[in-house]
């Protein structure tokens, strides 16, 4: 293992950012996780919260923050098309300044910084598969843009900050993962098809269910992002996914077969600028990380489905948890 480090992770209390956080804590590190709490919860972390190397900090990364630490992981922002619509004014807002003060933070205390970045920044791409080179085709005024030219820009900080302020940055295009934790009404396709099916419900496809995605186990993603952390020069951006490529309709299929449901397949539209095909090139990581990820969609599914199945068991009950003692608020950094 390495030397300890100290580690925030912003989202860490989202699907993504939990896992990392388990990673992190296994690895021995001291990690302090901010989050919102907006579309993440307290449940995905409750069982860190009496760990003496975790702390969990309620604060919105739109507001400057201080804290001493070696690395960053900037993953805060709604993810989900329903999640990062709902007030898109914010999610432009917390994408650009919530990565500023990031990298302002990286800056004055000398950490380095990862920023999830994501393969919307191709927008519905014309170049298929999509490699790093890609400059993408987004729409700056549909709705997606909010997310979309928010990562964007988020982007263009990042490698500014780098070349001309010297902070150390690594840069992911994270590619649709899925897993455990995702939000029962996150509204993604994997967590929608699965609690549809658990439920009985109709599974609901967009348009034909022709259109493509390549959908990664976040084991697999994690691994990519904290081997790309830690690679000593590589500064991004890279690609992480599983270039495995589906239709959304055979994934809808394999969830029925996998779940076992009697749940039916129903056809609804397709919303505004929804990509027609999406598969990462990952040689770059393949090369420079050896990022290989290793979770076929089955395995991964099924995995998903099982937490999915106890997360519903508890929504029943509907436990409350109660805030823990390493609550209180950061304070503010110096700004600008
Ligand atoms: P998520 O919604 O589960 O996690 C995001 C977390 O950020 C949540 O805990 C939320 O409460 C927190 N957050 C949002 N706004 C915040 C704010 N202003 N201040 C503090 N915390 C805030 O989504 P996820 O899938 O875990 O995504 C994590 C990151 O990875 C995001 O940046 C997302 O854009 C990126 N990403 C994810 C995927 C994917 O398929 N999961 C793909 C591409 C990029
Ligand atoms: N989708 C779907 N049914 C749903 C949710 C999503 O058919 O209940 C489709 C969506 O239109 C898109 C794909 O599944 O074509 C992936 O959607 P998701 O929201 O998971 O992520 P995206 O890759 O679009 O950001």
């Amino acid at each position: 293992m390495s030397a300890a480090l100290r580690i925030l992770v912003t989202g860490g209390a989202g699907f993504v950012g939990s896992h990392l956080c388990d990673r992190l804590i296994r690895e021995g590190h001291e990690v302090v996780a901010l989050d919102d709490f907006s579309t993440g919860s307290r449940a995905n972390v409750a069982h860190l919260l009496r760990h003496r190397r975790f702390r969990l900090v309620e604060h919105d990364v739109s507001q400057p923050y201080d804290l001493a630490v070696d690395r960053i992981y900037n993953l805060a922002s709604p993810a989900s098309p329903p999640h990062y619509q709902r007030d898109p004014v914010r999610t432009t807002l917390v994408n650009v300044v919530g990565v500023f003060h990031a990298l302002r933070l990286a800056e004055v205390r000398g950490a380095r910084v990862f920023q999830a970045s994501t393969s919307e920044v191709y927008g519905d791409p014309e170049v298929h598969p999509q490699p790093e080179s890609y400059r993408g085709a987004v729409n700056p005024v549909g709705i997606r843009a909010c997310y979309d030219e928010g990562k964007r820009c988020a982007e263009s900080l990042v490698m500014d900050f780098h070349r001309r302020r010297g902070v150390e940055v690594r840069l992911a295009r994270i590619f649709n993962t899925y897993g455990p934790r995702m939000a029962l009404d996150d509204g993604r396709v994997v967590s929608n098809f699965i609690v549809q099916a658990l439920r009985g419900e109709d599974l609901t496809v967009y348009g034909s269910g022709a259109q493509t995605r390549s959908f990664c186990y976040v084991d697999d993603l994690v691994e990519g992002i904290v081997r790309l952390m830690e690679h000593p020069t590589e500064t991004g951006p890279v690609n992480l996914g599983n270039p495995e490529e589906f239709t959304v309709l055979e994934l809808a299929e394999e969830v029925l077969r996998l779940t076992g449901s009697r749940s039916r397949i129903v056809f609804r539209p397709l919303p505004q600028d929804d990509p027609r095909q999406r598969r990462p090139v990952i040689d770059h990581a393949r090369r420079t990380l050896g990022f290989a990820p290793k979770v076929p969609l089955r395995v991964g599914l099924r995995r998903t489905i099982e937490g999915f199945r106890s997360a519903l068991g508890q929504a029943r009950s509907a436990p409350v948890l109660a805030p823990p003692e390493s609550d209180a608020p950061l304070p503010q950094a110096a700004n600008g």
